[in-house]
């Protein structure tokens, strides 16, 4: 097991769009371990592969107080949605920022663990939220992008003061 590198916004990676898992093997298995090895090195609830620079189509959870109850999500693809609410997240590639996005309250989702078995799920409250985060990850988004556009101007302004026109994202 090894701990990954977490990006940071504005790294390019960070915009890439996650690819199909079509191999379930040792390989991935390893990776597996590895993204939750380096969610478990922080406090956070949900950590994407695209956090950590690879392309696929992985993402993992653990919202118990004991951080030991992991949750697997492979080639994930959100059915239903319902019920909606302002919610206030952060996120670790975009550090020292937090903001309030709408997401929705109930989804369903199904995806394949990580011997590719498929299976369905329903999520609620922060397990849903967290799920919207991880998976707009694998698109290539990240939670500011969903911020208004005074609250993305507020951010602009006050939390990169020398970075105006550097590495702009
Ligand atoms: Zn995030």
């Amino acid at each position: 097991m090894a701990l990954l590198d977490i990006l940071e916004h504005p790294d390019p990676r960070l915009r890439l769009r996650a690819e199909p898992v079509a191999a379930f093997d040792e390989t991935l298995g390893r990776f597996v371990e590895d993204l939750l090895e380096t969610l478990y090195s922080t406090d956070a609830i949900g950590l994407s592969a695209p956090q950590v620079g690879d392309r696929r189509n992985v993402l993992v959870m653990d919202l118990s107080e004991t951080r030991t109850t992991p949750e697997v999500y492979i080639n994930p693809e959100i059915g239903s949605k319902s019920g909606f609410g302002l919610v206030e997240e952060s996120c670790l590639s975009v550090p020292g920022v937090t903001g309030n996005v709408v997401r929705a309250v109930t989804l369903s989702v199904s995806a394949q663990d990580r011997s590719g078995t498929f299976f369905d799920r329903e999520l609620t409250g922060m397990h849903s939220v967290c799920l919207q985060h991880e998976m707009d990850h694998l698109e290539g988004k990240l939670f500011i992008d969903r911020l208004p556009m005074l609250e993305k101007l507020r951010l602009r302004f006050f939390s990169r003061p020398t970075g105006l026109g550097v590495g702009a994202s």
